[in-house]
C-alpha cells in the first residue's frame, strides 16, 4: 500500500539540525503515527512521503517555509511580570499558553530582566532546516471516524 490521502501512517524518524544535533527521534520509542492529507506534521515531511510504502527509508531535508516557518521578529515581545499572575519564578524557556495577536500560541520566555519579560512566540524550530531520516513503518487505511476527526485513533493516536 503506498502513501496516499487518508492513509493513516507510522514512521521511526531522527530529526537532526544543520549542526547535525538529534533534536527529536522516534528511537527507544513508538513510532510517529499520523493521518496523512490532514495536515498533522509539517507540509515538507508529508510532501516527501506520497507514494512511499512500508520498509522504504528516505533522506528529507525540510526549508523552514515547508516546516514551521521563518523565524519572525514581531513574535518576540517585551511584557510585564504582572501578565504572569499566579506564576512565581518565571525563568528563560519557561513555556506559556497566551492570547496573542496571532490566536492561542505558545510562547516561550526568552529573558527576564526585573519586571520585563521577553517572550517569543516563534515555535521552536522556526527558521530552521530540518533534516529526517525516515523509514516508513506502517500504512493502512484511515476509518471514516479518523477521517471525520481529522486525526489518528487507537495506538499513537488519540484516545477519545
Ligand atoms: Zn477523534
Amino acid at each position: 500500500m503506498q502513501i496516499s490521502n487518508d492513509n493513516v501512517v507510522s514512521i521511526a524518524y531522527t530529526l537532526t539540525n544543520d549542526e547535525d544535533q538529534v533534536i527529536d527521534t522516534s528511537e527507544g520509542g513508538a513510532p510517529l503515527v499520523y493521518l496523512h492529507g490532514a495536515q498533522n506534521i509539517i507540509p515538507g515531511l508529508e510532501n516527501a512521503l506520497v507514494g512511499k510504502q512500508v520498509g522504504d527509508k528516505l533522506k528529507v531535508s525540510v526549508e523552514p517555509a515547508e516546516g514551521y516557518g521563518e523565524y519572525q521578529a514581531e513574535l518576540v515581545q517585551v511584557v510585564p511580570k504582572r501578565m504572569f499572575a499566579g506564576v512565581d519564578n518565571i525563568e528563560a524557556g519557561m513555556q506559556f499558553h497566551a492570547q496573542t495577536d496571532y490566536g492561542m500560541q505558545i510562547v516561550t520566555v526568552a529573558a527576564v530582566e526585573g519586571e520585563d519579560i521577553t517572550v517569543d512566540g516563534n515555535h521552536p524550530l522556526a527558521g530552521q532546516t530540518l533534516h529526517f531520516e525516515v523509514e516508513v513503518v506502517d500504512v493502512r487505511a484511515a476509518s471514516k471516524e479518523e477521517l471525520e476527526h481529522g486525526h489518528v485513533h487507537g495506538e499513537g493516536g488519540h484516545h477519545h
